[in-house]
């Protein structure tokens, strides 16, 4: 006899919703189906533990999906551990799914009902997006238990009756609406299946086939997965053919369960930079694909990095958008990017040799990952003090003593000072050459120091924040008054008041004009001021279309240089006639130097003019 039950009113409300609606990811209703499949086959697991008299499963137990495309079914069927009657009306005529509670309270608050029902997975009524009634067929492992019917077209009522099935489980029939029809396809049951439901622990039969992996490779102890599995693995959710150039696998049970495996792609994505792109790991939640790309989990400069994160812990009463925002995810994120640093800066060694191994030693994949990544690193710097620590360790330069394009660590760097330097150099330029030969580094190199070469925009960004390696000071050879040179007292003495009478001549065109005690060999150089814009950071900014105030820099002279101390024997001679042209021409040179001329015109004719001087004097 068939005992028919009215649904209580907030079911009637979320099945109106599905019955009535059109929406864009109608699919979902497998993967809550098959879910629920799952969730079933773990029940009957767990309750197996503790009692031998479930009834057994009547084969390998799994889940089955099938369909009949010419009848316009799909019927879903596992070995779980089934329904009563009583069950049946109370779980399958209430909302006890606290996703589903919510789901309707976001919809009472007015969000829009199509686009919430695929984030928040709405169970088993989800059915009825695409089914004009569904047959619940179930036989609980209880022992004693006897099967039953539910059925319901979702309008109102469900009916319960008893039923005939003899192996334990539950088998769910959807007659499909006439707009559904479609999902009666193989290849559209299969691709579902594949797209979320993939790493469901249980097998997924479509006919005689398997059509998930039913392997979720990331809950496996990180020692036991090997790197065949791990690298076609990410060639599956990442569409890259290369092997990952990196690999970070972290299991954790408390305080937070979880399971992470992140991945260091071996090339620069061609995207990296672009807007707009989904980036983000794959977050699951017990097992079950929350979203493809989870935002604002890793931090934006960790943007390459491709993978899976799954937690028991995460709650999925939640929408997905709330999901990602949980504080047991960010700590979750918190603990995988801490493991990931640590796991990379581990990474630069040299490979070892086993003794008697046919095998290649693999290459050290650190040069290259930073080539691609360095940039981004370097924006993490920058950007997340939290990770500064963490970053460091990972910073790779080119120095002006390293050849072209060989990386050092900072620990290198500091390890290679000799007696006497107490601060880490660096020098920012527009390139390599530029650097190399600008006389901001001379005194520092004659003195065999070496000199950090940053020549990447970024790297602007990356010293403000980069102030000190171990308790070491690190500065710009280009900034501020520095003493790397001792310049006799008598020379200093010399140039002051040419210094002031020059100040004088360039009219608040420059900051002023003082002694140098960063040159060797050439007789004069700008300098940026202790504070300000940079004259680097000027022509980036310049570059990138952004208004930048021009900054005032400092003429610093060679006192020990004879051309400066010519020029200030012709000003104590009051011999400005030749005095002013060469000292124009010293400021132009300066500026020649690193490339700041603004009027190249200005210093031709300067030029012209000195020329014919000194010809005319020649032949006098
Ligand atoms: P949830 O799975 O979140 O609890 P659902 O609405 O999807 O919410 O399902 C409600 C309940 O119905 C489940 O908790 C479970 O008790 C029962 N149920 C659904 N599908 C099955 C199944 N295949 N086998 C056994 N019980 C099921």
């Amino acid at each position: 006899m068939a005992e028919t039950h009215g649904f209580k009113a907030e079911v009637q409300q979320l099945l109106d919703l599905m019955i009535r609606s059109v929406y864009s990811d109608r699919e979902v209703f497998l993967r809550e189906l098959v879910s629920n499949a799952a969730d079933a086959l773990d029940k009957a697991r767990f309750v197996g533990l503790t009692r031998d008299d479930l009834t057994p499963a009547a084969g390998e137990p799994g889940i089955r999906v099938s369909f009949d495309a010419d009848a316009h079914r799909v019927v879903v069927e596992d070995d779980g551990i089934g329904l009563t009657a009583e069950e049946a009306i109370e779980h399958l005529g209430t909302i006890a799914r606290s996703g589903s509670k919510a789901f309707l309270e976001q919809l009472a608050e007015g969000a829009s009902g199509p686009k919430l029902i695929g984030q928040f997975g709405v169970g088993f009524y989800a059915s009825f997006i695409v089914a004009e009634e569904v047959i619940v067929e179930s036989l609980s492992a209880m022992p004693g238990a006897e099967p039953i019917v539910w059925r319901s077209k979702g309008q109102g009522s469900f009916s319960v009756e008893p039923g005939a099935r003899r192996a334990r489980g539950t088998k769910i029939t959807l007659l499909l609406r006439e707009d559904a029809h479609e999902f009666a396809d193989e290849w559209r049951l299969k691709s579902i299946i594949e797209k979320h439901s993939n790493y469901l622990p249980w097998p997924v039969m479509l006919g005689d086939k398997q059509a998930n992996k039913a392997k979720a490779l990331w809950t496996e102890r990180p020692s036991a997965v090997t790197d065949a599995d791990a690298n076609a693995f990410y060639r599956s959710i990442s569409n890259d053919w290369q092997e990952p150039a990196a690999r970070t696998h972290v299991s954790a049970d408390s305080p937070i369960q979880f399971h992470a495996m992140l991945f260091v792609p071996a090339a620069r994505p061609w995207d990296l930079f672009q807007q707009g792109v989904d980036r983000g790991p794959r977050l699951y939640a017990r097992r079950v694909l929350i979203s493809e790309h989870a935002k604002d989990v890793l931090p934006d400069w960790l943007r390459f990095v491709r993978g899976v994160i799954d937690s028991e812990d995460i709650p999925l009463n939640i929408s997905r958008e709330m999901v990602q925002k949980t504080p047991i995810l960010s700590k979750i994120a918190k603990n995988v990017v801490g493991r990931l640093l640590s796991d990379l800066a581990k990474l630069d060694r040299e490979p070892e040799v086993v003794e008697g191994s046919e095998e290649e030693p693999k290459e050290n994949p650190y040069p290259g990952i930073w080539k691609n990544f360095g940039v981004l690193l370097k924006e993490g710097y920058y950007t997340s003090a939290e990770w500064r620590e963490k970053l460091t360790p990972l910073l790779r330069f080119e120095t002006a003593n390293g050849d072209d394009g060989a990386l050092k660590s900072l620990a290198q760097i500091k390890e290679a000072m000799p007696e006497g330097q107490d601060t880490i150099w660096y020098i920012t330029a527009s390139s390599r050459a530029q650097a190399l030969a600008s006389p901001h580094i001379e005194a520092v190199r004659s003195k065999g120091w070496d000199v950090i070469v940053l020549t990447d925009p970024v790297d602007e960004w990356l010293v403000q924040v980069l102030e000190t390696y171990e308790e070491i000071p690190v500065k710009s050879v280009a900034r501020g008054e520095i003493e790397v040179n001792e310049v006799p007292e008598a020379d200093k003495e010399r140039v002051a008041g040419l210094g002031t009478w020059m100040e004088g001549l360039f009219g608040g065109t420059i900051a002023g004009v003082r002694s140098s005690g960063r040159l060797t060999d050439s007789p004069c150089v700008l300098v940026d001021p202790e504070d300000g814009v940079g004259a680097n950071m000027e022509r980036i900014l310049r570059a990138a279309n952004q208004a930048v105030p021009e900054t005032k820099r400092v003429l610093e002279l060679n006192a020990s240089h004879p051309l400066v101390q010519n020029l200030a024997k012709l000003h104590e001679l009051g011999r400005h006639d030749v005095a002013e042209p060469i000292a124009h021409l010293l400021l132009d040179d300066a500026r020649l130097m690193d490339g700041t001329v603004k009027e190249p015109a200005a210093i031709g004719r300067r030029l012209q003019a000195l020329l014919t001087r000194a010809t005319e004097q020649a032949l006098a």
